[in-house]
């Protein structure tokens, strides 16, 4: 299969591209775009073979269901079997915009894209790309992020070429992407309701709509207090070079200056000298959240024997990045060059 790029302005997506588009997504074939949080891998909801596609395309295992986008509240009643009053007022006041609402599904949508589950993940998506889609074909699009399963999310349109050329029909490029980072996705289906996987809507903006103490989210792989052994932790969103985490300056000390060893800090790291290794920072949540995938495939593209990255703090502005790198990497102390 060759896979066509076309380019097309972010804001004001060109009518012609936007036809090209829903063309591919009619008939069954897979389009990839910019939602405003990465690039998403889309297929018509409705068409269990074109969804199929989506998963043959990235090698995606059938256990991780996919985020169905609608284009408006009418839309996402069509494929939720409820629509409780929650939803409707999240729903108002945070879409279109980066928040999955996990609902009981409708018998519209096919099993694959639940994963065989009974509930289904939708969001209307802010970027005016998804938007013209959505409405052009007339009904909703199944997408996950556009990347081979496991790596990293693009951000950027090279990177769904440099990960899926040949495998999808199209790939409309709009640009990098405007967070970065992929939707918070809420379960509304369990009582409290629970943050499924953090994003760029925190949990106090949930609060804030749905009341205090009625969200509930996990505890981080890693983070203070909590310790989950190495092995249980969800490798996702990864760079395939040897990736590694580090909290403390100390820490990070012992491989700094090390052949082969690049360092990325993220967040308020000032005054740390890094001088001695090639190093990457990344100063704020936004800056962060909107270059963090495209640092991770640029340092992969170095080779390097291994990536070690310095964290945030351990804050809720930084929770969704922290997630990330959480997945991304395994503790400093378990690299087995950190000792020579
Ligand atoms: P991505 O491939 O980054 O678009 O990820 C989609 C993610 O959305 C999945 O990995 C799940 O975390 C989440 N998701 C989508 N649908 C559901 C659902 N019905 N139940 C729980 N999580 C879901
Ligand atoms: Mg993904």
């Amino acid at each position: 299969m060759k896979t066509q790029v076309i380019v097309t302005d972010p804001d004001h997506p060109g009518p012609a591209e936007i036809a090209r588009g829903v063309e591919v997504l009619a008939g069954g074939g897979l389009t990839a775009f910019a939602a405003e949080t990465v690039y998403g891998l889309g297929a018509q909801a409705f068409d269990p073979a074109a969804v199929a596609a989506i998963f043959a395309a990235k090698g995606r295992p059938a256990v991780n269901p996919l985020i169905v986008h609608v284009g408006d509240i009418g839309q996402a009643r069509i494929c939720a079997s409820e629509w409780p009053d929650e939803a409707d007022r999240l729903a108002r006041a945070l879409w279109p915009g980066p928040l999955t609402l996990v609902l009981p599904r409708s018998s519209m949508i096919p099993d694959l894209i639940t994963a065989g589950g009974s509930t289904v993940g939708l969001r209307v998506p802010a970027s005016p790309v998804a938007l013209a889609l959505i409405r052009g074909l007339g009904s909703p699009i199944a997408a996950p992020s556009a990347n081979r399963s496991n790596h990293l999310s693009p951000t950027r349109a090279e990177h769904v070429v440099a990960d899926l050329d040949g495998q999808i029909d199209l790939v409309i490029d709009s640009g990098p992407t405007a967070i970065g980072l992929e939707s918070t996705v809420l379960d509304l289906t369990t009582t409290p309701y629970r943050i499924l996987r953090p994003g760029p809507i925190l949990i106090q903006d949930l609060e804030t709509i749905l009341g205090p103490g009625n969200v509930v989210q996990d505890a981080l792989a890693g983070s203070t207090g909590i310790l989950k052994s190495p092995g249980s932790l969800a490798v996702h969103y990864a760079p395939r070079s040897p990736a590694f985490r580090a909290s403390t300056r100390a820490e990070v000390d012992r491989a700094i200056g090390l052949e082969g060893v690049v360092v990325v800090a993220i967040g308020g790291h000032a005054g740390l000298d890094l001088s001695r290794s090639p190093r990457h920072i990344l100063e704020s949540p936004d800056e962060a959240a909107r270059g963090l995938y495209d640092l991770m495939r640029r340092c992969d593209l170095m080779e390097p024997r291994a990536i070690v990255v310095l964290m945030p703090p351990d804050e809720p502005r930084w929770r969704a990045v922290r997630d990330r790198l959480a997945r991304a990497t395994c503790p400093l102390a378990e690299w087995p060059g950190s000792g020579d």
